[in-house]
């Protein structure tokens, strides 16, 4: 078992997609899970209802928050700790993209958007992962292949506030390595998530996953082994590093 029944991982954004895949995977790897959710509550049941399924009534939470604001944030892991004990993992997921079209046309509405959640949101998750990790804690990003290709003409808005969550795994991998704690990042590639569809672009993964090296979209489960590795004593002495589950590309 990758973890022992004493590990609790804090996911946010863990209602759908890699996020619900890494709850699950964290859960059936014998960790305590609590995940964070924005507004999604039939998907929320759900996943709870699933994890709960594997760790028992006691060992799964789900709460309610939102990234960009600093109290749910500070609320969430303060829950957290009160109802499973001290986390020893983050997996900082939550993020969006909008829509695919030139910077030249993005409204300045859209822009605060993108690095409101993408860049202060995740600058708050780890704030608070910092706070509240303690010897052997790890903490993992949920970055992105865009923050390496740029997204040109579809959301280099996107590309740049992963590329600010890449930057951030390096500096506070060295920040916090000497307390013991990790930091590392995924950067999936083309997954098979509602997160183009929400886009505008859900013909994205048909289009685009042929010409992968791998000649397919990936799967969000398929992140969320490298996500509970990289959280896992298996990788004790990997930190400020990257795993790119991107099929390739
Ligand atoms: P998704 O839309 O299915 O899930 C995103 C999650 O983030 C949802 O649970 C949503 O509720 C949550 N979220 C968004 N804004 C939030 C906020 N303000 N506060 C709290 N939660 C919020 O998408 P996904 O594909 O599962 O994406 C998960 C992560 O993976 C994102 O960071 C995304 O950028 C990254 N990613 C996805 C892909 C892909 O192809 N699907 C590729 C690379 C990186």
């Amino acid at each position: 078992m990758p973890f022992a029944p004493s590990d609790v991982i804090l996911i946010t954004g863990g209602s759908r997609g890699i996020g619900r895949a890494t709850a699950l995977a964290c859960a059936r790897a014998g960790a305590r899970v609590a995940f964070s959710y924005r507004s999604d509550d039939a998907a929320a049941r759900d996943t709870l209802a699933a994890c709960q399924a594997l760790t028992g009534e006691d060992g799964a939470i789900a709460l309610q928050a939102d990234v960009v604001e600093e109290a749910q944030v500070m609320a969430l892991f303060a829950s957290t700790r009160q109802r499973l004990g001290p986390i020893t993992g983050v997996v900082n997921n939550a993020g969006i993209v909008a829509s695919s079209m030139p910077l030249a046309d993005m409204s300045v509405e859209r822009l605060r958007q993108v690095v409101d959640t993408n860049v202060l949101g995740a600058l708050l998750v780890a704030r608070e992962a910092a706070r509240a990790l303690v010897d052997h804690g790890a903490l993992v990003n949920v970055s992105s292949m865009a923050s390496r290709l740029g997204s040109p003409n579809e959301y280099v808005d996107y590309a740049a506030s992963k590329g600010a969550l890449d930057t951030l795994t390096i500096g506070l991998s060295k920040e916090l390595g000497p307390r013991g704690i990790r930091v590392n990042a995924v950067r999936p590639g083309l997954i098979e998530t509602d997160i183009h569809a929400r886009a505008g672009r859900p013909e994205r993964l048909a289009e685009l996953g042929p010409g992968c090296p791998l000649g397919r979209a990936g799967r969000p489960e398929e992140v969320a082994e490298a996500i509970v590795w990289l959280l896992s004593d298996a990788a004790s002495y990997v930190t400020g590093a990257f795993i790119d589950p991107a099929g390739g590309r």
